[in-house]
């Protein structure tokens, strides 16, 4: 793995058969110094975590579970909301890189291949009272159908890269294409370009949707888009459009 990913500015490559989180791990580390495009990459996550502490479920050998320490600069930290869509975009890059084929994102960060989740992202900060001691930017990815988790255990329809792509799936080059194109796409974060690649990337735009918060009430509306600041915009069925910061909603297409 560290021959293939020779090529990327990474200051450290840590890699584990198995750990609780990458993030969990690469909050710690960022706390206590870790540079810049420290990777952590487990083959196996015994408490893989999504939003709201629900667990993201990875298989050995079968999926791709990282995280990256990122250290964001003055500019960017106004953008912080961006940096979870910044792992879905990579992502999608990927798959076209490795694949060929067409991602969408779930707004405002789930990887979907065919309406089905195929990558999660988390990303989480790291605080020493008021200052930002790093970014770690977790992504899980199915790979191969063994990493797709049975429907009783999910919230959301689930896939893997491997049911739609007709090359074979390398864990290591889609880990490299992943992390490369990251650092392209954070290079555009301060440029319309970042959203204009977001806006054509999200699923379901011009479809009826609803936006819920957990075990609260439900906002439905037709989905618009993005705006700069990466919120979701909706048209009400009264004409008004609203606009969402992520926050803890989710995202579903009315049925
Ligand atoms: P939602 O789709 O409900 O808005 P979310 O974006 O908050 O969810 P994440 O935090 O990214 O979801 O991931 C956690 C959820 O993903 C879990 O609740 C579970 O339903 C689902 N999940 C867990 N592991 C996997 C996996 N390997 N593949 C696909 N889905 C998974």
């Amino acid at each position: 793995m560290r021959k293939t990913l020779a090529d990327l500015p990474l200051a450290q490559i840590h890699y584990y058969n198995e750990i609780g989180s990458t993030n969990s791990l690469g909050l710690k580390m960022s706390s206590e110094g870790a540079p810049e495009y420290t990777l952590l990459v487990a083959e196996s996550q015994t408490a893989g975590r999504g939003r709201f502490a629900r667990r993201w479920l990875t298989k050995p050998g079968a999926s791709l579970a990282f995280s990256l320490v990122i250290h964001p600069n003055r500019k960017e930290i106004q953008k912080l909301a961006l940096f979870s869509p910044l792992g879905a975009l990579a992502v999608c890059a990927a798959v076209i890189d490795q694949c060929g084929i067409e991602a969408e994102i779930k707004w405002p960060n789930d990887v979907l291949l065919d309406g089905r989740k195929t990558a999660g992202i988390l990303a989480e900060a790291a605080w020493d009272q008021n200052e930002l001691k790093g970014l770690v930017l977790g992504i899980g990815v199915n790979l191969l159908h063994a990493s797709v988790p049975p429907e009783n255990e999910i919230l959301f329809p689930a896939t893997c890269m491997q049911a739609h792509c007709s090359q074979p799936i390398r864990a290591e080059s889609f880990l490299k294409s992943i992390i490369a194109n990251l650092i392209h796409l954070r290079s555009l974060l301060q440029n319309d370009k970042f959203i204009s690649h977001y806006q054509n990337w999200l699923a379901y735009i011009g479809e009826a949707v609803s936006l819920s918060k957990t075990g609260s009430e439900t906002v439905t509306g037709t989905l618009l888009g993005v705006n700069n600041q990466g919120e979701l915009r909706l048209k009400l069925p009264g004409g008004n459009i609203m606009e969402f910061a992520a926050g803890d909603l989710s995202l579903r297409l009315r049925n």
